[in-house]
């Protein structure tokens, strides 16, 4: 059998659906997937065991049979918990067929055969009764099926079916409660994330001001919930406007209502200020008088002693769908909506009590703007980012005259507006925008728009002149990887007809670097596991490392550094460079060499990233901002994600004398494909 998969195109930046082995999917979903970050959460596996152990002993105190059901069983580490704190019998299911078989194999390895069954089922489709999946209900409820929002992962209607039909009236459920807790904040650098700030241009006829259309002022955003390691966000970045409260708690062991409803709390804000971002996280109890709990707090809230680092249960930012200036002591009210899979928030003055109630219900958010299907979070933040732009400012002032035609090509660029401001005679741009934002600028007539790909680009789009400026950030929805954007590279290829014989191209050339790094968490996502809690998972480790290898290509994978910290064991190189004065070349750039490790350290992996420049002495960097002190702390760009390559042997040295005192690296950019393959030896 033969799926289809969705992917870019880095060298037609256009999507392309592949036809690929069936097993093709699947290998990236382990290879991807959570599930060694999860046998590698030691904090989250203790309390699952503490909580599992004591609810068998609950149900064994009350004379009766312990009957587990696990719904989500994974490797089916909570079953073999379950089995081991003397339960009767586990009913252990998973859906996704490769972990259900993963799950056999590691419950017979761990010697659980008779007390564990796997049932390759969604938990929906399982049945009960003497010719059933079970036998009878189960009276002990374990599940493990919530993500950072608590609820995406479709936890809620999951639990409603399993207490009509699957478990017993008053059955011991671990965990035994969720709690989801929210703070109010002020915060410019996430505020950035969702709404475009006015940009500043210094023009030759005054200060021009580019402005976001009014819809966007106003718009809601996209529902899809921002997940972000929060602890990596300096306190100086966001200003607390409230105490943490409780938003809402789910009780496991009762009925569960998954239908849409609405909470609302009352806030006294701590301090006055702008109210823009609802901080949210949750925590669970395994038994139910709390004693043993398991919280995504950060660090402000919770003692770093009970620090647990995890990539699969992070914090979450709410983008509340204005901002609301709120004042210390005078009181506001809080709503949480949720459907099934996803919380929205809405703030509201306390003013009369009728007033309030009657505008509880609060639709879920949709873009109406258009920018934020345009712009995801990070693109919001990029283009917030005055620094940058000075950047292009700066050296589009250095190439743009009077008589200058100027083809823009970057998605969702400001590009073009800044190339009008500055002085082009004529600016055409295309790739994704929207009219919207020119019509609030009055520059619907000024700047052209044209609708046809680089490769279909003829004379009389350009209304028979040539380019004499072309520009690019360049950036595209469609890369994954840093150097994908060279599609800039291969669309200058495409139009080299229309362009005049001394055209400036902006940038004029990009750069590939990297560097050998310690993680100092995010290693974790791809290392064994071996044995977790007493039980050997070795089996998901060699799956993991299969789908690792499939076809033999391990890939490097996009991260965004800022929220993994590392430091850096070897100088940062260049490795190769992109000549954009020039059209791509038909044969593949490849380099070789070597690079030294400066410090001790575990090498984990190398990051790599892009620069481009955009003129003389004017650059801009996608990756290493800066190496902030002598032990090798690096600094990322905060709006973009590196390329992480995980080597497949970590190499500690604790001297400098006893390591492989350099790691050798081979690079080839294969310019038909648009992609990178590399290899090194430790
Ligand atoms: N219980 C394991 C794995 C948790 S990951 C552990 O704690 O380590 C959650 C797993 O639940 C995934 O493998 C997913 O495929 C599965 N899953 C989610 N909802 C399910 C449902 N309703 N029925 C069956 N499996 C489900």
């Amino acid at each position: 059998m033969k799926t289809f998969c969705g992917r870019a195109n880095p060298t037609t930046g256009a999507m392309e659906w592949l036809e690929e082995d069936e097993n093709y999917d699947y290998h990236q979903e382990i290879a991807r997937s959570r599930y060694a970050d999860m046998l590698h959460d030691k904090d989250r596996n203790v309390k699952y065991y503490q909580g599992i152990r004591a609810a068998v002993s609950r149900v064994k105190e009350r004379g009766e049979k312990a009957i587990v059901l696990d719904i989500g069983t994974g490797t089916g580490l909570l079953s073999m918990m379950a089995a081991s704190a003397g339960a009767d019998f586990c009913y252990a299911v998973e859906v996704f067929k490769p972990m259900a078989n993963a799950a056999v194999k590691i419950v017979e390895k761990n010697g659980f055969r008779d007390k564990i069954k796997v049932i390759n089922k969604h938990s929906t489709e399982v049945t009960v009764g003497p010719d059933g999946d079970m036998q009878c209900r189960a009276n002990i409820l374990v599940t493990e099926l919530f993500d950072t929002e608590l609820i995406g992962e479709g936890a809620l209607p999951t639990y409603e079916h399993a207490h009509k039909y699957l478990v017993q009236e008053g059955c011991e459920a671990v965990p035994h409660r969720a709690t989801v807790y929210v703070q109010l904040v002020e915060s410019k650098r996430m505020w950035s994330w969702n709404k475009l700030f006015p940009v500043h241009v210094e023009a030759e006829d005054g200060e021009k001001i580019i402005v976001s259309p009014s819809e966007m002022e106003d718009c809601p955003g996209v529902p899809s919930v921002c997940d972000i390691q929060l602890n990596q966000m300096p306190s100086s970045d966001f200003a607390i406007l409230s105490d943490v409260v409780t938003m809402f708690s789910v009780d496991f062991s009762k009925p569960v209502r998954s239908a849409s409803t609405s909470y609302r709390v009352q806030l006294e804000p701590v301090k006055s200020g702008k109210a823009q971002i609802v901080l949210s996280w949750w925590d669970i109890d395994m038994d139910p008088s709390g004693m043993i709990n398991c919280t995504m707090a950060p660090y402000w809230v919770k003692s770093t002693s009970a620090f647990q680092w995890r990539d699969h249960w992070m914090q979450c930012v709410y983008f509340l769908p204005n901002e609301e200036p709120v004042l210390q002591g005078e009181k506001v009210y809080l709503t949480a909506c949720r459907d099934e899979y996803s919380v929205w928030y809405k703030l509201q003055k306390a003013r009369g009590e009728e007033e309030n109630k009657a505008a509880v219900r609060v639709e879920s958010p949709v873009c109406r703007c258009q920018a934020h299907l345009l712009w995801n979070r990070p693109r919001f933040g990029q283009l917030n980012d005055q620094n940058r732009t000075r950047q292009y400012i700066k050296s589009l002032t250095k190439v743009l005259k009077t008589d200058s035609v100027c083809l823009c090509i970057s998605d969702g660029s400001l590009l073009p507006v800044l190339a009008h401001y500055l002085g082009a005679k004529q600016t055409v741009c295309y790739f994704l925008f929207f009219l919207k934002f020119f019509k609030a600028n009055n520059l619907e007539d000024k700047i052209k728009i044209i609708e046809a790909r680089p490769e279909l680009l003829t004379s009389s789009h350009l209304e028979d002149k040539k380019i004499s400026v072309l520009v690019g950030e360049p950036f595209f929805t469609t890369s994954l990887l840093p150097w994908h954007n060279l599609y800039f590279w291969y669309a200058r290829t495409a139009v080299a007809s229309h362009l005049t014989s001394n055209v400036t191209v902006l940038p004029q050339s990009a750069s590939l670097h990297m560097m050998i790094v310690e993680f100092q968490d995010l290693w974790r996502i791809r290392s064994p596991c071996g044995t977790c809690e007493g039980f050997d998972v070795q089996t998901m480790d060699d799956m993991i490392k299969n789908s690792l290898n499939f076809r033999e290509s391990k890939e490097a994978e996009p991260h965004p550094l800022w929220e993994y910290p590392c430091k850096s064991l070897s100088d940062p190189q260049e490795i190769l460079t992109f000549d954009f004065r020039k059209t791509v070349p038909e044969y593949s750039l490849s380099t070789e060499g070597s690079v030294n490790l400066l410090r001790k350290g575990k090498s984990h992996g190398a990051v790599l990233w892009m620069e481009y420049h955009l003129a003389a002495d004017i650059s801009v960097n996608t990756g290493l901002m800066q190496i902030s002190n002598e032990k090798g702390n690096c600094e990322w760009n905060p709006h973009c994600k590196q390329a992480v390559y995980f080597f497949s042997s970590v190499i500690e040295s604790e001297t400098l004398l006893d390591l492989p005192s350099a790691v050798t690296y081979a690079i080839n950019f294969n310019t038909k494909t648009g992609e990178i393959a590399m290899d090194f030896k430790l």
